[in-house]
């Protein structure tokens, strides 16, 4: 299959995502102060805080579902225009996959995988439909393909939602609390596709309250509080000895 999960010779190429200098107001809320960040090729990097500490805001500006008000945004060497085709273009290089799965709910999960590519891509129905069977069969549900939302699990669903979003082959994966809203049982078989996902070499940025994946699955922690970026480090030296008062609160109130 060609993705961009098929590592390319780009080790030490610049970073795929920067974010520099990135502001953003809700009126007088500064809801994100002064971001700065940058993403490797292959990098997973999981993104915790406290409820309204930004996290949300952040992923959404990183395909420009919201605007910024100062900074610069780049994905691949590219600025993020803000809009027109260029911006669909690139945006369609962003996957993201939100806490409700946001499958459409009158077509099939087959459908659901093929429309993307069709639509925004361009890609031959045939060729969709190729590549929709084959990316349902690697996050498990394959045998799912022709029923609608409403007839799977929770889980199931947001496996869809994941296939979904591969099949618009992106370079990076946003990641917005995609287990919250599962029930318990279900979290492991959404956390393992993203486990492999992240082996197969995807870039990733996950918003998750999952420590166990953070600790077995994060390159890089960052902590984010009032809107900055507070602290960032391997999720090993995060979780054993965090450094600022308010990641220490935020552990201590979660582990
Ligand atoms: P998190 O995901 O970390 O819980 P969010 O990014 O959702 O935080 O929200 C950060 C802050 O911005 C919160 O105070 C929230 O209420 C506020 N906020 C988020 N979206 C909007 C919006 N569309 N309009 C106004 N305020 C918003
Ligand atoms: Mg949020």
């Amino acid at each position: 299959m060609t993705t961009s999960l098929d590592k390319d010779s780009r080790a030490d190429a610049a970073p795929l995502v920067v974010l520099r200098n990135v502001n953003k107001h809700f009126g007088a809320l500064h809801v994100l102060q002064d971001i700065d960040l940058e993403i490797q090729q292959g990098e997973v990097v999981v993104l915790i805080g406290p409820s309204g500490s930004g996290k949300s805001t952040l992923c959404r500006t990183i395909n420009r579902l919201e605007t910024i008000d100062s900074g610069t945004i780049t994905i691949d060497g590219r600025p993020l225009p803000a809009e027109g085709r260029e911006l669909a273009r690139l945006r369609a290089e962003v996957g993201m996959v939100f806490q409700s799965f946001n499958l459409f709910a009158h077509k099939t999960v087959l459908e659901n995988v093929v429309l993307g590519q069709v639509k925004v891509r361009g890609i031959a129905r045939d060729k969709a439909v190729a590549t929709a069977e084959e990316l349902l069969e690697r996050v498990g549900v394959g045998a799912q393909a022709a029923k609608y939302p409403a007839q799977l699990s929770g889980g199931q669903q947001q496996r869809v939602a994941i296939a979904r979003a591969l099949a618009m082959n992106p370079k990076v994966m946003l990641f917005d609390e995609p287990t919250s809203a599962l029930d318990p049982e279900m979290i492991n078989e959404v956390l393992e596709v993203m486990r492999r996902l992240a082996a197969d070499g995807m870039t990733m940025v996950v918003v998750t309250h999952e420590m166990g994946f953070a600790r077995s699955a994060a390159n890089r922690v960052l902590f984010m509080a009032d809107g900055r970026i507070v602290e960032q480090n391997t999720p090993e030296a995060f979780f054993t000895a965090p450094r600022s008062d308010r990641a220490k609160d935020f552990l201590s109130k979660i582990l």
